[in-house]
C-alpha cells in the first residue's frame, strides 16, 4: 500500500482497493454521545475492564441478540480494538515454551487476516494452518478440525464472516463444528478453546444468518467471543473492541485478560465507550443504511470480476471484500516483459500499469499466495472501473 500512497501523492490517479476499514462516516448519534461525553468531563482514567454502562450493554447484547448464555457484566472486558483484544486473549492462552518443552498450537483455518498468526506467535503459539479453498467456500470442515485436534491443540481461532474471504458459516456448520469441540475437550484436548472474532458480524447480506458459535450450549464456557465497534458502526479510529466470556471459565479468563489491561493501557477512554453504546443503541438505521450499500456492492463487484477471464472466486456474503484466485494468469508476461509470477507480482504490476490498488494475498497464508484482495468499501463507480481497468490488465497478459 505504500507505493500506492506515494503515486497518489505524485498525483497519479490510483483505483483503491485496500481499505480495510468502511467508507462511511461513524454516525452522527454516535459522534455526538462522544462529543457530549467529552463536554461533561468524561475524560478521566476509568475502571480497567470498561466502565459499568458499556459492560452491561455488551453482555445484555451477547444474552439476548447473540444467544450465548452465562454472560454478564463480569464476563466482559472493553479493549483498544479486535486487535488488542486478540493480543490479549493470546497472551492469556499461550506461553513461550520453556527449552526442551513443545509449544502449544493454535489451529488457523487459511487464509486468515494477517495479524492473527503474528499475535498467535507472539504469544508462544505455534500456528496449525488448515487449508481452506475457494471451491470449500474458505470453509473448514468438521472432518478436518477432528484430524487436526492433538493433545497440543490450545485453541481454534474461527473468523467468520472473514476477512479476506468474505464468506461465513452457516448455523448448521458451527453445530457440526462445535458437536467435534465437545467430543475433543472429552479426549484429545480438554483445556481447548474457541477464539472467535465476530467483528463483521452486522457486516452480512446473504441468506445465511449470522450465528455465534457461543451460543451452542455444549462449547459456550470454552468459547471466548472478541467483537467490536469498528467495522459495523464505521468507528475503526475509536478503538474500541470487547472480549466476552461465559460460565466459571470467561469469569476467570476476563479476570486474566483485565490484569493485563491494567499493566499495558490501563483502560479505553470513557467518550469512546459512550460512543460505541451510543452505537449499538441508537444506530440501527446507520446499520442498515451501510449493510445494504455493501450488500449491492458485493453484487456489482462479483459480477464486474466473475466476468473476467481466469478470475475465480467465491460470492461474498459478508464482510467487504472479494478474494478472486488469480492464479490462471501467473506464469505469463505483462507488455513491457514482466513476469507475472506470484500474487505480489500481480499486485504491483496491476499498480504500476493501471493505477490499481490491491492486496496481495500471501500474507493471509495457506492459498492465499493465488489470490488478490479488493475491498468494495467505496463506491460503486470506483468498483466497476477498477474491475474494468483490472480486465484490460489481464487481457494485456501474454
Ligand atoms: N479482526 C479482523 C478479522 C479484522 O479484519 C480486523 C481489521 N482489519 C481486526 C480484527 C482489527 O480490528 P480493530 O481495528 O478493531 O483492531
Amino acid at each position: 500500500m505504500n507505493r500506492a500512497a506515494a503515486l497518489k501523492a505524485q498525483g497519479v490517479p490510483v483505483l483503491s482497493f485496500g481499505a480495510g476499514e468502511p467508507d462511511f462516516f461513524t454516525p452522527d448519534k454516535a459522534k455526538i454521545a462522544g462529543v457530549k461525553a467529552i463536554l461533561h468531563n468524561n475524560t478521566k482514567y476509568q475502571p480497567t475492564a470498561g466502565d459499568t454502562e458499556t459492560r452491561e450493554l455488551i453482555a445484555r447484547i451477547m444474552t439476548e441478540r447473540n444467544g450465548v448464555p452465562g454472560v454478564t457484566k463480569d464476563h466482559v472486558l472493553v479493549t483498544a480494538g479486535v486487535k488488542m483484544a486478540l493480543y490479549l486473549t493470546m497472551q492469556a492462552l499461550f506461553d513461550v515454551p520453556a527449552p526442551g518443552q513443545e509449544a502449544q498450537e493454535l489451529l488457523l483455518p487459511t487464509p486468515a487476516w494477517v495479524s492473527f498468526a503474528p499475535i498467535g506467535e507472539l504469544a508462544g503459539a505455534k500456528v496449525v494452518q488448515m487449508p481452506t479453498t475457494t471451491a470449500s467456500g474458505f470453509k473448514i470442515t468438521p472432518a478436518q478440525l477432528a484430524a487436526a485436534i492433538t493433545p497440543l491443540t490450545r485453541a481454534l481461532l474461527l473468523n467468520s464472516p472473514s476477512n479476506p474471504c468474505s464468506t461465513m458459516y452457516t448455523p448448521d456448520e458451527l453445530a457440526a463444528l462445535a458437536e467435534v469441540i465437545a467430543a475433543a475437550a472429552k479426549t484429545t484436548a480438554p483445556g481447548l478453546v474457541v477464539v472467535a472474532d465476530e467483528l463483521y458480524q452486522h457486516i452480512v447480506f446473504g441468506d445465511v444468518p449470522f450465528r455465534s458459535i457461543g451460543s451452542f450450549t455444549s462449547i459456550a464456557e470454552r468459547t471466548i467471543t472478541i467483537n467490536g465497534s469498528g467495522k459495523s458502526f464505521a468507528m475503526t479510529g475509536w478503538r474500541i473492541g470487547w472480549v466476552s466470556g461465559s460460565g466459571a471459565f470467561g469469569k476467570r479468563f476476563i479476570e486474566g485478560l483485565t490484569k493485563l489491561q491494567g499493566q499495558t493501557i490501563t483502560a479505553v477512554p470513557g467518550f469512546t465507550m459512550a460512543a460505541t453504546r451510543a452505537a449499538l443503541t441508537e444506530c440501527d438505521e446507520d446499520l442498515d443504511r451501510m449493510k445494504h450499500a455493501f450488500k449491492r456492492r458485493a453484487v456489482v463487484m462479483y459480477d464486474a470480476l466473475a466476468a473476467i477471464p481466469g478470475v475465480k472466486l467465491a460470492r461474498p456474503v459478508g464482510a467487504f471484500y472479494v478474494f478472486p484466485d488469480v492464479s490462471a494468469h501467473f506464469g505469463k508476461s505483462t507488455p513491457g516483459g514482466v513476469k507475472i509470477d506470484s500474487a505480489a507480482a500481480f499486485a504491483e504490476q496491476l499498480l504500476g500499469l493501471h493505477h490499481v490498488a490491491v492486496v496481495p494475498g500471501e500474507d493471509f497464508l495457506g492459498e492465499g499466495y493465488k489470490h488478490i484482495r479488493l475491498s468494495f468499501a467505496c463506491d460503486e463507480a470506483l468498483i466497476l472501473e477498477g474491475a474494468k481497468r483490472l480486465a484490460a490488465f489481464i487481457a494485456s497478459l501474454k
